[in-house]
């Protein structure tokens, strides 16, 4: 039996084990969020552990995962969409023109990013929570009023990262077209031993792996062998222009915004602008705004090309966008790769600024050259080709220059203080002022925090001092050193240290 064909067979028969444990392990962080703490045999697992799974552990891995499994997730682990298909049995549901509504998913991506950039979702028990179980309840009454697995065709914000980024990836299920041709049964669409495609897939046809959750129901429902899982040559379905629509290639510009405005020296211009035009924007509206700002100037400047090159190249406008976001997909997925995965991982693994760094302009140029190879084949026209390099050019150099370590907010402000003064700090994106303070061991220490935008943290980890810092409001902090030294502190929001919310405490 060759190798293809015995995981293929393994697959078929450890899908149900897998999505069970998976269903577990949700129940489990559930349960831990809603009592503080549960007890495996003489292991105490508390809401911090459950957050710490969550967040850094699955949320970065999921991630990593993407090349290798493309939507697995999906189809494996998911518990939403277990839950959906629990609606699915309580009541059939409605088949409705998804293809028409195919923008929904990527607007609600961004609303749901905002929520968690406002909310301080990845510090609080309490907002992760209510995230689970508003997205289960979400994917129940989808599966209730709307066919089959509609909820991860159109809802669930993570199916829409993972359905585009796994374009990219290496494994996907695909058809021995031979056979299909002369099947004249379709059990991969009529469903047999299992459901049919629960994402509407044309399984026949499938040549993309944006919308298969490798879910393997086609795969059981196919007597002859043909739909199986197959090693696919990533990026392929790209050069081939499959399935391609102008809302996700303009999500995958826009994701572009969102990374920007994840590193420090993106939100600072953001912010330099605010102060130039003396605008009144503070707390949620301030993060708003970086959204709309950065967002939109990507968009518009991709749109200003398009309108070009449709130009010289004598091409209808909305064909060309929509097929053009998806050369610059390798390179806007080692960004959101490095920004993720460094922002969750590298605080927890302890990485050296200059491993980051290092690594980051490693995948950068990798990813870049990906996209320029697409770009390069996919179009004949001279003009066209440069035009497309050149902001294939602008976006490499511009996350270059974020990558070098130095923050440009780079003036240290120190404060000395006398026992009894109440320390006033100022908490933005991305730092604090002061951000060196000289105070006395033994000494009540008071500090009052001015956080001028959305949700951050103020922890000093060696000290035990941790609070979340609400937006736009002012926190009191006590605390008293009991030892001598310096103690790091910072905003312990994933990627918020790295990118420069961060300085010492020194106890005399
Ligand atoms: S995948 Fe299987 S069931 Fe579907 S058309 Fe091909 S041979 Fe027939
Ligand atoms: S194409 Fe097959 S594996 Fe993919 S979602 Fe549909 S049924 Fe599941």
């Amino acid at each position: 039996m060759e190798l293809e064909e015995r995981v293929n067979l393994v697959i078929k028969k450890i899908n149900l084990f897998i999505r069970v444990i998976g269903l577990i392990i949700f129940i489990g962080i559930i349960l831990t969020f809603l009592l503080g703490t549960i007890k495996i045999f003489s292991y105490e697992f508390t809401s911090k552990s459950a957050m710490w799974v969550v967040w850094i552990l699955w949320w970065p891995l999921l991630y990593l995962t993407l090349f290798f499994l493309g939507r697995s997730w999906c189809g494996f682990l998911c518990p939403l969409r277990f839950t959906n298909q629990l609606g699915n049995k309580l009541n059939e549901g409605k088949l409705i023109n998804f293809r028409k509504w195919s923008f929904i998913p990527f607007v609600l991506f961004f609303i749901v990013v905002y929520i968690e950039q406002i909310s301080g979702l990845f510090l609080s028990t309490k907002i992760t929570l209510s995230f689970f179980i508003g997205f289960l309840i979400l994917s129940i009454l989808t599966g209730i009023f709307l066919k089959r697995g509609l909820f991860c065709r159109l809802f669930c914000p993570i199916g829409t990262l993972l359905g585009v980024f796994s374009r990219l990836s290496i494994i996907g299920v695909r058809v021995r077209k031979k056979i299909c041709e002369k099947c004249s049964e379709k059990w991969c669409i009529l469903g047999r031993k299992e459901q049919p495609c629960p994402m509407f897939n044309d399984v026949p046809n499938i040549q993309s792996n944006k919308d298969c959750l490798i879910c393997t129901n086609c795969i059981k429902n196919c007597p002859y062998s043909s739909a199986h899982i197959g090693i696919t040559r990533p990026g392929k379905e790209i050069e081939n222009r499959i399935n391609f629509t102008l809302s996700e290639s303009y999500f995958i510009i826009a994701l572009l915004g969102l990374s920007f405005i994840l590193t420090n020296k993106g939100v600072f211009l953001i912010r330099k602008i605010i102060l130039l035009f003396n605008l009144e924007v503070t707390g949620y509206l301030l993060r708003g705004f970086d959204f709309v700002f950065s967002i939109g100037i990507f968009l518009l400047v991709f749109s200003l090309f398009g309108i070009v090159c449709a130009k010289l190249n004598q091409i209808k406008l909305k064909g060309f966008l929509t097929e053009s976001g998806y050369y610059y997909l390798p390179i806007v997925f080692g960004i959101m790769f490095f920004t993720i995965f460094f922002g969750f991982l590298g605080p927890t693994l302890h990485f050296k600024d200059g491993f980051i760094s290092y690594s980051k302009a490693i995948i950068l140029i990798i990813s870049g050259m990906w996209s320029a190879y697409l770009i390069k084949k996919a179009y004949s026209n001279f003009f066209v080709k440069i035009l497309q390099l050149i902001f294939l050019i602008i976006i490499f150099s511009l996350w270059a220059l974020l990558l070098i370590p130095a923050n440009i907010d780079t003036q240290n402000t120190e404060v000395t203080v006398t026992p009894g003064e109440i320390i006033h700090m100022n908490a933005y994106s991305m730092g604090f002022s002061p951000n060196i303070i000289n105070i006395k061991v033994d000494t009540k220490t008071v500090m009052e925090i001015k956080n001028l935008d959305f949700t951050h943290s103020f922890d000093i980890d060696e000290l035990n001092v941790h609070e979340i810092l609400k937006g736009d409001s002012t926190t009191l902090v006590e605390f008293t050193p009991k030892k001598t030294g310096e103690f790091l502190f910072t905003c312990n929001l994933p990627g918020h240290t790295e990118a420069g919310m961060k300085g010492k405490i020194v106890v005399n």
